[in-house]
């Protein structure tokens, strides 16, 4: 592990133009399970159930069920970013790192202090009004505090969308974040199956043609074939402490 961590430590070094992906796997250390983890929602309801809900055609059609779903399985609890996520953040005040491509949903990056964050998923704590005439935005707190199951819109009374990138729809910020990673020299990977696409398709281009490939997972990831140094954990705040105090 040591000699991985001298190696990261190196091409971090020496990389002007290092790209960070996150997933779920990042949060887990701040309290909120991934989806295929021992306590995830895949394991405990079965992935093709979820995604038959968390879907822009099941919203469209039963609201009503889509949000008593939505408020049972995706309202995360009230958790501060981890170790990662600040040392994320103090990476990037180092100039060590450019950018933050996350599939995360919780805000934790941009809570933990980082600055560049393409978030492609959207932000679970944000929703918009479905009217496209109407500009309503809401927090949490609106949403938490309305009578019913459904919230609407205060200005119009129409159907609240949650800000998160559903079954069906597409990522956020789709060129930015290619491009992100497109152009970076170092990508490093932390908490992400790389299972889910489009991402997993940038980063599996950008292996194609970079070799400077980290991948930090607990357990397997679908490029750990093409990275140049995996590891293992589920201490991604101690590792990247121990790779910073190395530069
Ligand atoms: P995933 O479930 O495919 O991968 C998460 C990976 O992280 C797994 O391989 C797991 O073994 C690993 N992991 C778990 N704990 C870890 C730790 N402490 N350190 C290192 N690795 C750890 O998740 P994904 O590919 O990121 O995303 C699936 C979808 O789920 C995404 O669309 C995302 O939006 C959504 N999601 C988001 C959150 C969140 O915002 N925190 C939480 C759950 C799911």
């Amino acid at each position: 592990m040591q000699s991985q961590i001298e190696k990261i430590a190196t091409m971090l070094k020496l990389s002007k133009n290092t790209v960070v992906v996150t997933g779920a796997g990042i949060s887990t250390e701040a309290g909120i399970p991934d989806f295929r983890g021992t306590n995830g929602i895949y394991r405990k309801l079965g992935e093709d159930r979820v995604m038959g809900i968390i879907n822009i055609d099941f919203f469209r059609q039963s609201p009503h069920e889509f949000y008593a779903f939505y408020r049972k399985y995706f309202a995360f609890p009230p958790v501060k970013p981890s170790k990662a996520h600040q040392m994320l953040a103090a990476m990037e005040s180092r100039g060590l790192i450019k950018a933050i491509v996350t599939q995360n949903i919780d805000n934790l990056h941009q809570q933990a202090g980082s600055k560049r964050v393409i978030a492609i998923h959207g932000t679970a704590d944000r929703y918009l009004c479905t009217n496209p005439g109407c500009d309503g935005v809401y927090d949490q707190a609106y949403v938490d505090a309305v009578a019913g199951v459904v919230p609407y819109c205060n200005q119009c009374g129409t159907l609240l969308k949650p800000d998160v990138v559903l079954f069906g729809e597409p990522i956020q910020h789709f060129g930015a974040a290619q491009e992100a990673i497109l152009q970076a020299r170092l990508l490093i990977v932390i908490g992400s199956s790389l299972t889910v696409y489009p991402l997993a398709g940038f980063v599996k281009e950008f292996s194609t043609f970079t070799q400077d490939l980290v991948i930090i997972n607990k357990g397997y990831t679908h490029l750990d074939h093409a990275a140049t140094v995996k590891i293992d954990t589920d201490r991604t705040g101690d590792l990247l402490e121990s790779i910073c105090s190395r530069i």
